[in-house]
This record gives structure tokens, C-alpha cells and sequence, in this order.
């Protein structure tokens, strides 16, 4: 069951906050930092009073996920503009993105319901995590793929952890209803973020955000936003974190969509009147999504965190990525939403440069090669690379390497403003 009998709407996990406040101390989640046994070893099960407070600990289906590092990158800060800026690295789950803390929580309950399948339609990222996280708990997971434009990265790690994939030809939406309605003929458990138990699990990254700036709340923090599951993730522990006294503020949460696939952007611009499903179209397939499922999960995060809602071109999310990359953490071309929305935030006046910003990068590097090939060769169609990693060919010539190597270092982040 996903969504409500009488309205339509999606369902949220409720928990007895009043009931949980005695027990749920940041002391609580201090003692359990370091744990060397499941599931506290877990970045989302540490928090579990807060994610699934009764299930029984051998029911939970974890790799471990989550325990992504923050870091500080002095250049990219300069470079949007701000004085504080964290990146959170979401890449660095167990299957490359964020969706597995999400495929914690989910397959943690297609466990305790009995299921036997689990299925999901996909750009990628919630493939890859199923596919993993199916195996490693011994149930079969089933992938709708859009026909065109799954990062290879991700179509690889689907078919490699053996997951049943097809190919439909459909985008993303298409294919969510297609799962949805197929899933309940045959009785098969849908996994995608109509699942409240994702989300659950995924709120699991502001918890820890917080717990490594010890509780200090910045002023924003900034997401990409697709199928706004995350969004709406982030609004709830955030809120639940706040009402239990953990945090005395709410930090301000930033929505980026890219510019081809922003239905939550254009309905912010009029006042949240209402959700227009677009034609979605983005060289950042993670959030090609014209019809997000948790448009009013996400309008409810920016109503309570006084949130606003960004979006940015193709060419600024790779110049962004690009600049990612050549710090030396890298992500995949989605999460670079995240920078290149904090620079248009900073530039536009609303975030202010004493502002402290958590940008939340969603996958890993790896993820989608052909566009960081594409991108440095100039062979994106409408895309002109800004910051441009060369490749050189040589013969095996001392002489011919030694006119290359003597050459101006071109690092990007030299040259960057600040
Ligand atoms: C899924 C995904 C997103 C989009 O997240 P939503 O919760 O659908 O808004 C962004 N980036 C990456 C890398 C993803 O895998």
C-alpha cells in the first residue's frame, strides 16, 4: 500500500515523536559513531529509533550504507561565492548514490512483509541499489529501464548484480506507472520513492549532516531534485529533528532542478499553484523527470524550512561537475545541481556569502563516463566545456612527453574566481 484510500496521496511513515523523546538524545547517536556491529555500523541504522523504531534487528537488509564523508573545498567555495561550503558525498554508498539508504529502509520491509519480488522503474541509480540490495537479502529484483540514456554505470551494476532488467521503450514516468500497476497485478513490492520506507531511510542524510557539524545547523542546504524523494526526505527529518529539540533551528532547504526537467520550478515561479507535468530533457539523467511523484512531500519541505527552488542549465551543471572533478572528489552530472545552484543562489543575492551552505552530492563519479569523455572532447551537443581537461597523445618519445609536460599546468581551480 502506497498511497491513501480516501485521497490519492502518497503515505508518510508516522512515528510517536512525544513517545521517542525520552530515548532519542544526540548522546544516544554519539555512543553508537565507530560502531563495529550491525546495524549501528549503519549511517541510517544508527539513527533507527528514527527510521523504524520496532523491527527486529535480523529482519534489517543493510551492506552497510551511509557514514559519507563532508568535505571542505576551499576553491569550490570561492568559486560560488561563499565563505562556508560543505559537500556532502552521497557517491560514496555502497552501490554509488544515495537511493541505497533509501533500498535499506524498503527492503528492510519487503522482508518483514514476506515479499518475494521488488521491482522499480529507473533512470539508473534506484536500479543499481535495488538490484544489490535484492541480492545481498536473497529476493528477486526486477528494473524498468528507459530505453535510451541509463548512464552506463548504472545498466552495468543493474545486469552485474543480476537483477531481472527490461528495457521499455518509455521515459521515466511512463515507466513508473507501468511498475506500479504491473506490481500490483502480480503482487510484487514497489521500490521506487512512493515507497514511504525510502524515505525514511534517506532522511537519514540530514541526521548524519548534523551530527558531524555536532549539531550546529547551517543556513541551507542544497539538493537536486527529480523525482523529489529526496527533497521530501530532507523536510521530514529535518522537521523531526527539530520538533524532538535535537536542533533549535531549521536550516533553509534549496531545490535545484536542471532547466529541461523542472516541473517543481516552474509551479514555485507561480506560487505553488499547481504541478504541470513537462517533457523531461537533461544530459543529467538522474533527474530527467517531468511528472515527480513527491511534488507535494517537496512542496511541504519548502513551506517548513522557508525553502526556494532553483534551476540551472545543461552547461551549468557540467562547468560545475568539471569544477567537482577537478578538486578531486568528483561526482555524476546530476549532483553538480548542487554547486551550480549555490553559485545562481549566491549571484541572485539570496544566499548571502556569510551564509554556511551543505550541498549534497547524490553519485559517484563513475556513474555516467560518456558525459565526462563527451564533455572534455567537446563532443556535447550544445554544451561548450568551460573548464576542459585535455588529453594528449604521444609517441614513445622523451623529447615529445617532455614539450607536454613543460607546458602550462591546467588545473581549472587555478584559475577560478574567488
Ligand atoms: C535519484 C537521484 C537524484 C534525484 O533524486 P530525487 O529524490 O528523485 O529527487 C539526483 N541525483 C542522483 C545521482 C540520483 O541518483
Amino acid at each position: 500500500m502506497y498511497v491513501c484510500d480516501s485521497c490519492g496521496g502518497l503515505l508518510d511513515v508516522h512515528h510517536d515523536l512525544d513517545a521517542l523523546k525520552p530515548t532519542v538524545t544526540r548522546a544516544l547517536f554519539e555512543s553508537r559513531l565507530g560502531a563495529l556491529d550491525a546495524p549501528y555500523n549503519s549511517g541510517v541504522w544508527r539513527y533507527k529509533e528514527l527510521i523504524y523504531p520496532d523491527i527486529s534487528d535480523d529482519m534489517i537488509v543493510s551492506r552497510p550504507e551511509g557514514n559519507t564523508n563532508l568535505y571542505r573545498q576551499a576553491s569550490l567555495a570561492a568559486w560560488c561565492g561563499v565563505d562556508t561550503l560543505y559537500l556532502k558525498h552521497e557517491g560514496e554508498n555502497p552501490t554509488g548514490s544515495f537511493k541505497d539508504r533509501g533500498m535499506t529502509g524498503g527492503l528492510t520491509q519487503a522482508r518483514r512483509l514476506g515479499m518475494q519480488r521488488v521491482a522499480c522503474a529507473s533512470t539508473g541509480n534506484t536500479s543499481a541499489s535495488l538490484a544489490a540490495y535484492a541480492a545481498f537479502a536473497g529476493l528477486e529484483g526486477i528494473v524498468f529501464f528507459q530505453n535510451k540514456q541509463v548512464a552506463v554505470g548504472k545498466l552495468a551494476q543493474a545486469v552485474a548484480y543480476g537483477a531481472t532488467g527490461v528495457r521499455i521503450d518509455a521515459d521515466f514516468d511512463k515507466n513508473l506507472e507501468l511498475v506500479r500497476t504491473v506490481s500490483e497485478a502480480l503482487g510484487i513490492y514497489v521500490l521506487n520513492s512512493v515507497n514511504p520506507f525510502r524515505l525514511e531511510g534517506q532522511k537519514s542524510i540530514m541526521f548524519e549532516v548534523l551530527q558531524q557539524l555536532k549539531w550546529n545547523v547551517p543556513d541551507w542546504i542544497v539538493v537536486p531534485g527529480g523525482n523529489l524523494g529526496n527533497s521530501s526526505a530532507f523536510g521530514k527529518g529535518l522537521w523531526e529533528l527539530h520538533h524532538l529539540g535535537l536542533i533549535d533551528r531549521l536550516p533553509r532547504v534549496a531545490i535545484i532542478q536542471a532547466e529541461g526537467a523542472s516541473p517543481l520550478y516552474e509551479a514555485y515561479q507561480r506560487g505553488f499553484d499547481r504541478l504541470v507535468p513537462q517533457k523531461a530533457d537533461t544530459i543529467a539523467t538522474a533527474i530527467k523527470i517531468g511528472n515527480p511523484v513527491n511534488y507535494a512531500k517537496a512542496v511541504r519541505t519548502i513551506h517548513w524550512t522557508n525553502g526556494v527552488v532553483e534551476s540551472v542549465t545543461d552547461q551549468e551543471i557540467m562547468d560545475a561537475k568539471a569544477l567537482i572533478d577537478a578538486s578531486g572528489i568528483g561526482c555524476e552530472p546530476a549532483s553538480a545541481c548542487s554547486l551550480a545552484g549555490t553559485s545562481k543562489l549566491v549571484e541572485a543575492g539570496i544566499i548571502q556569502r556569510g551564509d554556511s551552505v551543505v550541498g549534497i552530492l547524490t553519485g559517484h563519479v563513475l556513474k555516467d563516463p560518456e558525459a565526462i569523455i563527451n564533455y572534455h572532447s567537446d563532443q556535447l551537443p550544445h554544451i561548450r566545456p568551460a573548464y576542459p581537461t585535455r588529453l594528449y597523445e604521444s609517441g614513445p618519445s622523451v623529447e615529445e612527453l617532455s614539450r607536454i609536460l613543460l607546458r602550462e599546468p591546467a588545473n581549472p581551480l587555478k584559475s577560478v574566481r574567488g
